[in-house]
Protein backbone atom coordinates (compact mmCIF):
# COMPACT_ATOMS: atom_id res chain seq x y z
CA UNK A 1 0.00 0.00 0.00
CA UNK A 2 1.10 3.84 -0.48
CA UNK A 3 1.09 6.40 2.47
CA UNK A 4 2.23 8.90 4.02
CA UNK A 5 2.44 9.71 7.35
CA UNK A 6 3.02 13.66 8.01
CA UNK A 7 5.67 14.05 10.51
CA UNK A 8 3.73 16.02 12.99
CA UNK A 9 1.30 13.28 13.68
CA UNK A 10 4.43 10.92 14.77
CA UNK A 11 4.91 12.94 17.68
CA UNK A 12 1.22 12.20 18.87
CA UNK A 13 1.37 8.66 18.23
CA UNK A 14 3.06 7.67 22.17
CA UNK A 15 -0.21 9.11 23.76
CA UNK A 16 -2.37 6.27 22.36
CA UNK A 17 -2.10 3.66 24.68
CA UNK A 18 -2.19 0.07 23.77
CA UNK A 19 -1.12 1.30 20.04
CA UNK A 20 2.50 1.00 20.09
CA UNK A 21 2.91 -1.46 23.25
CA UNK A 22 0.50 -3.83 20.89
CA UNK A 23 3.16 -4.16 18.30
CA UNK A 24 5.86 -3.86 20.65
CA UNK A 25 4.63 -6.68 22.27
CA UNK A 26 4.66 -9.28 19.38
CA UNK A 27 8.70 -9.27 19.32
CA UNK A 28 9.49 -8.50 22.82
CA UNK A 29 8.96 -11.59 25.78
CA UNK A 30 9.26 -8.64 28.57
CA UNK A 31 5.86 -6.47 29.04
CA UNK A 32 6.03 -3.13 27.55
CA UNK A 33 7.50 -0.39 29.47
CA UNK A 34 4.46 2.11 28.98
CA UNK A 35 5.14 4.77 31.52
CA UNK A 36 8.60 5.59 30.43
CA UNK A 37 7.56 5.74 27.02
CA UNK A 38 4.55 8.12 27.85
CA UNK A 39 6.84 10.46 30.22
CA UNK A 40 8.46 13.57 28.48
CA UNK A 41 12.13 12.54 29.63
CA UNK A 42 13.72 9.28 30.75
CA UNK A 43 14.34 8.31 34.04
CA UNK A 44 18.06 8.46 35.05
CA UNK A 45 18.30 7.01 38.21
CA UNK A 46 16.66 3.86 38.04
CA UNK A 47 18.74 1.16 39.84
CA UNK A 48 19.95 -1.30 37.58
CA UNK A 49 19.31 0.06 34.04
CA UNK A 50 22.51 0.25 32.20
CA UNK A 51 23.19 3.46 31.20
CA UNK A 52 22.39 4.80 27.78
CA UNK A 53 25.81 4.34 25.34
CA UNK A 54 24.57 7.67 23.21
CA UNK A 55 21.02 8.99 24.24
CA UNK A 56 19.10 10.46 21.38
CA UNK A 57 18.54 14.29 21.96
CA UNK A 58 15.31 13.40 20.02
CA UNK A 59 12.87 10.13 21.50
CA UNK A 60 13.12 6.85 20.13
CA UNK A 61 10.69 6.67 16.80
CA UNK A 62 7.93 5.04 18.21
CA UNK A 63 6.35 1.46 17.47
CA UNK A 64 3.69 3.07 15.04
CA UNK A 65 6.42 3.86 12.66
CA UNK A 66 7.11 0.04 12.44
CA UNK A 67 3.38 -0.97 12.00
CA UNK A 68 2.75 1.54 9.58
CA UNK A 69 6.25 0.84 7.68
CA UNK A 70 5.14 -2.61 7.41
CA UNK A 71 1.32 -2.10 5.74
CA UNK A 72 3.61 0.43 3.21
CA UNK A 73 6.10 -2.51 2.27
CA UNK A 74 3.49 -5.22 1.61
CA UNK A 75 2.23 -5.20 -1.55
CA UNK A 76 -0.63 -7.78 -0.77
CA UNK A 77 -2.08 -5.11 1.83
CA UNK A 78 -4.86 -2.79 0.31
CA UNK A 79 -5.11 -0.19 2.90
CA UNK A 80 -6.09 3.90 2.75
CA UNK A 81 -4.29 6.31 5.39
CA UNK A 82 -7.21 7.71 6.95
CA UNK A 83 -7.03 11.38 8.87
CA UNK A 84 -6.09 11.84 12.05
CA UNK A 85 -8.50 11.28 14.71
CA UNK A 86 -7.74 13.62 17.50
CA UNK A 87 -9.94 12.34 20.38
CA UNK A 88 -10.11 13.40 23.71
CA UNK A 89 -10.07 11.73 26.85
CA UNK A 90 -7.70 8.90 25.61
CA UNK A 91 -9.58 8.37 22.30
CA UNK A 92 -8.01 8.78 19.09
CA UNK A 93 -5.33 7.47 16.11
CA UNK A 94 -2.13 9.53 14.95
CA UNK A 95 -2.21 7.85 11.85
CA UNK A 96 -5.55 5.17 11.41
CA UNK A 97 -6.12 3.13 7.83
CA UNK A 98 -8.94 2.37 6.19
CA UNK A 99 -8.63 -1.49 5.30
CA UNK A 100 -10.22 -2.46 2.20
CA UNK A 101 -8.87 -6.04 1.16
CA UNK A 102 -5.54 -8.29 1.38
CA UNK A 103 -4.26 -10.85 -1.30
CA UNK A 104 -3.82 -14.33 0.15
CA UNK A 105 -1.84 -16.83 -0.47
CA UNK A 106 -3.75 -18.54 -4.09
CA UNK A 107 -3.39 -14.99 -5.17
CA UNK A 108 -6.66 -13.89 -4.62
CA UNK A 109 -7.95 -10.92 -2.62
CA UNK A 110 -10.39 -11.04 0.58
CA UNK A 111 -12.33 -7.83 0.69
CA UNK A 112 -13.43 -6.44 3.82
CA UNK A 113 -17.31 -4.91 3.92
CA UNK A 114 -17.32 -2.17 5.42
CA UNK A 115 -13.55 -1.45 5.60
CA UNK A 116 -12.39 -1.19 8.76
CA UNK A 117 -10.79 2.02 10.01
CA UNK A 118 -7.80 0.95 12.66
CA UNK A 119 -4.28 1.61 13.45
CA UNK A 120 -1.46 -0.09 11.51
CA UNK A 121 -0.58 -3.18 13.80
CA UNK A 122 -4.45 -3.90 14.05
CA UNK A 123 -4.49 -3.48 10.17
CA UNK A 124 -1.72 -5.98 10.26
CA UNK A 125 -3.10 -8.40 12.46
CA UNK A 126 -6.20 -8.75 10.76
CA UNK A 127 -4.20 -9.07 7.23
CA UNK A 128 -2.08 -11.63 8.73
CA UNK A 129 -5.60 -13.56 10.42
CA UNK A 130 -7.30 -13.09 6.51
CA UNK A 131 -4.28 -14.90 5.05
CA UNK A 132 -4.37 -17.68 7.81
CA UNK A 133 -7.72 -18.34 7.31
CA UNK A 134 -7.04 -18.41 3.44
CA UNK A 135 -4.91 -21.39 4.38
CA UNK A 136 -7.14 -22.89 6.57
CA UNK A 137 -9.53 -26.05 5.46
CA UNK A 138 -12.08 -24.75 7.40
CA UNK A 139 -11.98 -21.04 5.84
CA UNK A 140 -10.06 -21.36 2.86
CA UNK A 141 -13.09 -20.53 0.63
CA UNK A 142 -13.03 -16.84 2.51
CA UNK A 143 -14.16 -13.92 0.13
CA UNK A 144 -14.92 -11.16 2.45
CA UNK A 145 -15.00 -10.33 5.82
CA UNK A 146 -18.45 -8.81 7.23
CA UNK A 147 -17.61 -6.52 9.85
CA UNK A 148 -18.90 -4.11 12.67
CA UNK A 149 -17.02 -1.24 14.13
CA UNK A 150 -13.22 -0.56 14.16
CA UNK A 151 -12.36 2.93 15.91
CA UNK A 152 -15.18 4.06 17.91
CA UNK A 153 -14.80 6.19 20.96
CA UNK A 154 -16.84 4.54 23.84
CA UNK A 155 -16.04 2.38 27.12
CA UNK A 156 -15.71 -1.26 27.31
CA UNK A 157 -19.25 -3.00 26.06
CA UNK A 158 -21.10 0.49 25.45
CA UNK A 159 -20.84 1.24 29.41
CA UNK A 160 -20.65 4.73 30.07
CA UNK A 161 -17.48 5.48 32.97
CA UNK A 162 -16.43 2.16 31.64
CA UNK A 163 -12.79 1.68 31.02
CA UNK A 164 -11.98 2.99 27.68
CA UNK A 165 -12.23 -0.27 25.04
CA UNK A 166 -9.41 -1.07 22.75
CA UNK A 167 -11.93 0.38 19.81
CA UNK A 168 -11.13 3.85 21.24
CA UNK A 169 -7.44 3.74 20.01
CA UNK A 170 -8.34 1.65 16.99
CA UNK A 171 -6.54 -1.34 18.11
CA UNK A 172 -9.61 -3.55 17.68
CA UNK A 173 -12.38 -4.51 15.44
CA UNK A 174 -15.71 -6.59 15.63
CA UNK A 175 -16.60 -9.69 12.67
CA UNK A 176 -19.55 -10.43 11.98
CA UNK A 177 -18.64 -13.38 10.13
CA UNK A 178 -16.80 -14.98 7.11
CA UNK A 179 -18.56 -14.59 3.66
CA UNK A 180 -17.34 -17.50 1.14
CA UNK A 181 -17.02 -17.54 -2.34
CA UNK A 182 -19.46 -18.37 -4.30
CA UNK A 183 -19.13 -20.55 -8.03
CA UNK A 184 -18.27 -17.07 -9.54
CA UNK A 185 -15.94 -16.39 -6.76
CA UNK A 186 -17.81 -13.70 -5.05
CA UNK A 187 -18.95 -13.59 -1.67
CA UNK A 188 -21.92 -15.08 -1.55
CA UNK A 189 -24.47 -15.26 1.17
CA UNK A 190 -25.00 -14.71 4.67
CA UNK A 191 -21.72 -14.44 7.32
CA UNK A 192 -20.70 -17.96 8.31
CA UNK A 193 -18.76 -18.30 11.74
CA UNK A 194 -16.44 -20.94 11.85
CA UNK A 195 -16.79 -23.08 15.19
CA UNK A 196 -13.96 -25.60 14.67
CA UNK A 197 -11.15 -25.61 17.07
CA UNK A 198 -8.49 -24.86 14.05
CA UNK A 199 -10.01 -21.28 12.91
CA UNK A 200 -10.74 -20.67 16.95
CA UNK A 201 -6.92 -21.21 17.43
CA UNK A 202 -5.35 -19.50 14.72
CA UNK A 203 -8.09 -16.37 15.39
CA UNK A 204 -6.49 -16.83 19.42
CA UNK A 205 -2.34 -16.49 17.67
CA UNK A 206 -3.15 -13.21 16.12
CA UNK A 207 -4.71 -11.29 18.86
CA UNK A 208 -4.30 -10.64 22.42
CA UNK A 209 -7.83 -10.68 22.73
CA UNK A 210 -10.46 -12.89 21.08
CA UNK A 211 -14.74 -12.92 22.55
CA UNK A 212 -16.30 -15.18 19.87
CA UNK A 213 -19.63 -15.20 18.85
CA UNK A 214 -21.60 -15.94 22.47
CA UNK A 215 -18.92 -15.67 24.58
CA UNK A 216 -20.84 -13.37 27.14
CA UNK A 217 -23.84 -11.20 26.52
CA UNK A 218 -22.28 -8.17 24.90
CA UNK A 219 -21.24 -10.83 21.95
CA UNK A 220 -24.24 -11.93 20.78
CA UNK A 221 -23.53 -11.35 17.23
CA UNK A 222 -19.75 -10.33 16.51
CA UNK A 223 -16.32 -11.44 17.52
CA UNK A 224 -14.23 -9.32 19.24
CA UNK A 225 -11.18 -9.07 18.25
CA UNK A 226 -8.07 -6.65 19.66
CA UNK A 227 -4.29 -6.16 20.79
CA UNK A 228 -4.89 -5.56 24.18
CA UNK A 229 -1.00 -5.39 25.68
CA UNK A 230 -1.45 -6.39 28.89
CA UNK A 231 1.74 -6.63 31.81
CA UNK A 232 1.37 -10.14 32.01
CA UNK A 233 1.35 -11.19 28.73
CA UNK A 234 -1.95 -12.66 29.30
CA UNK A 235 -4.29 -13.60 26.45
CA UNK A 236 -8.33 -13.45 26.74
CA UNK A 237 -9.39 -16.13 23.79
CA UNK A 238 -12.97 -17.04 24.93
CA UNK A 239 -15.84 -18.28 22.61
CA UNK A 240 -18.79 -19.72 23.57
CA UNK A 241 -19.05 -22.37 25.78
CA UNK A 242 -22.70 -23.60 24.44
CA UNK A 243 -21.27 -24.29 21.23
CA UNK A 244 -19.98 -27.76 20.99
CA UNK A 245 -21.94 -29.82 23.65
CA UNK A 246 -25.07 -28.54 21.85
CA UNK A 247 -24.08 -29.65 18.59
CA UNK A 248 -22.93 -32.61 20.12
CA UNK A 249 -26.31 -33.32 21.64
CA UNK A 250 -28.22 -32.52 19.00
CA UNK A 251 -26.25 -32.23 15.22
CA UNK A 252 -26.28 -35.86 13.61
CA UNK A 253 -25.20 -34.36 10.62
CA UNK A 254 -21.54 -33.49 9.99
CA UNK A 255 -20.59 -30.32 10.95
ZN1 LIG B 1 -15.35 -5.02 19.90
Amino acid sequence: MKRLIPATLLLLAPALTGFGAAAAQDVMPEPPRRPAELSPAPPTDTPGTPPAAAAPAIAAPPPVDAACAALDADEGIDAAAAAAVPGENGCGMAAPVSLRRVKVGDGRWVTFDAPPVVNCAMAGALAGWVRDLAAHATTKGVAAIAMGSGYECRGRNRIVGAKLSEHATGNAADVRGLRMADAAGLPGGDPVVPEDEGYRALTCARFTTVLGHGADRYHGDHTHLDLAARRSGYRLCQFAPAAVPQRNVNDKATP
